[in-house]
């Protein structure tokens, strides 16, 4: 099959399904199969690699050359990028098809895509349900497969959570393994870009194009390159799991428990040996993520003020009632909600209270993995407390939405790579999720971890 008969192939469907499941919020035909005919030029010159042809979904985060790029926002619905993000022109230079731009909660501050501009994304198993998020969008393209593979962000839990919601596989890299340049910032000291697709293989596959030092990037780390895919296939005998007894206590489903016990049965059966250890400051995630991720939002997100690019408040009398007026209506409520909260936390009176404090804790969570992973190669527990739950179930209560991230937003906080496959359904016939926590750059031992089950 040629790529521009793929392109089309997945265009087609995404004409069919996507009006239903609103995981994309841009797609430009034309411009995807330009690049499909260039990727077929490449075949009959032989000069292909492995993801010349192949048909990707990107997050609406990415500022992609040409393509209107909204980050879920009223405050950029008119934003077409002059220029492509590390990771979009890492994708481009591979010869991948960028077929379209998914739908995301707004600035990604969200757990079920339900804060995003343009409408809620279902989830593809249950359309009365929601993906997950932030990269909902994405991670309905690729379950309802409207996409070869995607890309995701994850600043507390954005590509984990949403892939075990899905039924699908996810990945957050080491931070500082994929550039920040082009995506646009929420909490600069926790992003970062990840692959999202069907299985560990692919995840290799993308992950190998996505990484590279970028000196854009002032924490974008220089290493020697590495092949993701490298250790599949290799034999789990005497592999060392941690199941961190904070993962299994109260708040977590009971058939969500279950899915992921048995996930961790066969491991056993794989060679595999369990060993029990703590994660102590793992409950104070949330509370830190909280002051922190909101602080650093409420300092990127200054830059939206509606004189050099985005929306801009039709009537206003001054310049301060310009930028009043149109970040009043260009932002939403959540992003409202988390600028307040971070002004707050930055504020004279309270910097050391909460700012201050929330950083030691930070310090300490990481710590708690440190001392964990002299024990273990890898940590295992559940990516999410629930499956995926209604549409609208969780809109009114914030708090309620932001436990969701519990097992996830502590490895942010630290540093690691982490990642969620499927591992069989809940009650409700939804997909769970299996997290995989791994140490500082092992992200191609978890990758086999994750291959091994699948
Ligand atoms: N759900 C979390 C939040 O709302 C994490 C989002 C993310 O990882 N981008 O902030």
């Amino acid at each position: 099959i040629s790529s521009v008969e793929l392109t089309q192939l997945y265009l087609d469907r995404i004409a069919k399904l996507n009006p239903e499941l609103n995981a994309y919020v841009t797609l430009n035909p034309e411009t995807s199969l330009t690049q499909a005919r260039e990727a077929d030029a490449r075949f009959a010159a032989g000069t292909a690699e492995a993801l010349t042809g192949i048909p990707i979904a990107q997050k609406d985060i990415f500022c992609a050359k040409g393509w209107l790029t909204t980050c879920g926002s009223k405050m950029l619905h008119n934003f077409v990028s002059p220029y492509d993000a590390h990771v979009i022109s890492q994708f481009n230079n591979a010869g991948a098809i960028n077929l379209g731009k998914t739908n995301m909660d707004e600035f990604a501050m969200g757990s079920s895509n339900e804060t995003s501009h343009y409408g809620s994304v279902k989830n593809p198993w249950d359309t009365s349900r929601v993906p997950g998020g932030s990269s909902g969008g994405t991670a309905a393209a690729v379950a309802a497969r409207l996409c070869a593979a995607a890309t995701g962000t994850d600043t507390g839990g954005s590509i984990r959570q949403p892939a075990a919601l899905c039924g699908i596989s996810g990945l957050k890299p080491t931070y500082g393994t994929v550039s920040r340049y082009g995506m646009i910032a929420f909490a600069s000291s926790l992003d970062q870009a990840g692959p999202m697709g069907r299985s560990a293989e692919d995840l290799a596959l993308l992950l190998n194009s996505m990484v590279g030092f970028d000196e854009r990037d002032s924490t974008s780390l220089k290493r020697d390159k590495e092949d993701y895919s490298r250790d599949l296939g290799k034999p789990l005998n005497g592999l060392r799991i941690g199941l961190p007894k904070e993962f299994f206590a109260e708040g977590l489903g009971n058939d969500v428990a279950q899915a992921v016990d048995a996930a961790i049965t066969e491991y056993k059966k794989l060679g595999a040996t369990v060993v029990d250890i703590s994660l102590p400051n793992t409950r104070l995630s949330i509370p830190v993520y909280y002051v922190l991720a909101p602080a650093e939002a409420s300092s990127n997100l200054s830059r939206f003020d509606g004189v050099r690019y985005g929306y801009r408040a039709p009537e206003y009398t001054d310049l301060a009632d310009m930028y009043e007026k149109s970040r009043a209506q260009g932002f939403g409520a959540e992003v409202k909600r988390r600028i307040m909260i971070g002004t707050y936390v930055l504020s004279h009176g309270y910097y050391d209270a909460y700012y201050l404090q929330a950083q030691k804790i930070r310090r300490l969570i990481a710590q708690d993995f440190t001392e964990a992973f002299k024990l273990c190669d890898v940590i295992m527990g559940p990516t999410s407390p629930s499956t995926a739950f209604k549409l609208g179930e969780k809109g009114d209560d914030p708090v309620q939405m932001y436990l969701s991230d519990i097992y996830t937003i502590a490895v942010n906080l630290a540093g690691l790579p982490g990642m969620s496959i499927p591992c069989g359904f809940g009650d409700n016939a939804m997909p769970v999720g299996l997290q995989i926590i791994g140490n500082y750059f092992d992200e191609a031992r978890m990758l086999n971890v994750a291959h091994q089950y699948q």
